[in-house]
């Protein structure tokens, strides 16, 4: 696919630390992760019960659990936005606990990509700069190859026709894969989705979805996504799933060897 051969090009020229994280077989591990708001006052509240599981490179995996349960909670720590109270969270195999806050969104800048169910583009900025921003953020102006990268992640998103278009100018689910392409655009060693699908008709869910089972075959990295509709969660590798701040359920469903 010469799609992906540009994308393969382009993670040559990264720097060592990316290469480091993107080929971890564990892509993430948690370790009696606790979380608690409020802390050491009145109003303390745990919400995070001690969270143990592992995610290996490749993994598919949905985050399931009731309104409440703590999953944006969990989200925030796994995408290093938050620290945990007590317990260690690493990352292609650093403890991240204690890092100060350099290291950290070093790390997270280089290891993480996040879609979120509302995509949040720029749009004064056309969709292939809103690609490109998280590249434009470490680095300032993009170079070549980044460009070239960013063009691959929109042709396989099957946008490219689209741009130099104004980011508004296009549908929600498009500015969705849009968002899939800014996320994936920095070579994340993991992705995480936050109800991603969630204000799109199932149509266009279920190709959204397809583009994260795509790119998490193609490319290898991690998907943990957060969702309410089983649909897609029984198309996922795993289920976790979460209630009152515990991981109650740990579900393995066989894919379909793709085609
Ligand atoms: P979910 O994403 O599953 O709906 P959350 O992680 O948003 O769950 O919330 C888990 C629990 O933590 C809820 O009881 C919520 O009220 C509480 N919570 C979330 N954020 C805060 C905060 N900043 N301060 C205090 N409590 C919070």
């Amino acid at each position: 696919m010469s799609e992906a051969r540009g994308l393969a090009s382009a993670a040559a020229q990264q720097p060592p630390q990316m290469q480091h994280v993107r080929d971890a077989q564990e892509v993430l591990r948690l370790a009696g992760l606790r979380k608690s708001y409020n802390a050491g006052t009145a109003l303390e509240v745990e919400v995070l019960h001690g969270i143990d599981f592992s995610l290996q490179r490749g993994e598919l995996c949905a985050l399931v659990g009731p309104s409440g349960s703590g999953k944006s909670t969990l989200l925030n720590l796994i995408g290093l936005l938050d620290a945990p109270s007590s317990g260690e969270l690493f990352l292609a195999g650093q403890p991240t606990r204690t890092m100060d806050d350099v290291a950290r969104s070093s790390l997270r800048n280089d290891g993480i990509g996040f879609v979120f169910q509302f995509h949040h583009l720029i749009t004064a900025f056309t969709v292939l700069e809103n690609v490109l921003m998280p590249l434009m953020i470490r680095n300032g102006r993009p170079t070549p190859a980044q460009r070239e990268r960013a063009m691959a992640l929109l042709q396989a998103v099957g946008l490219a026709q689209f741009a130099d278009k104004k980011a508004n100018a296009i549908s929600g689910g498009q500015q969705q894969r849009v968002a899939i392409a800014r996320a994936l655009v920095t070579e994340p060693a993991l992705l995480l989705a936050d109800e991603p699908t969630g204000n799109l008709d199932t149509r266009t869910a279920g190709e959204v979805f397809e583009l994260f089972r795509r790119f998490n075959r193609d490319f290898g990295c991690a998907v943990l996504v957060v969702t309410h509709d089983p649909r897609l969660s029984q198309r996922c590798d795993r289920t976790l799933t979460l209630v009152d701040g515990r991981i109650v359920g740990d579900e393995r469903h066989p894919q379909p060897a793709p085609e």
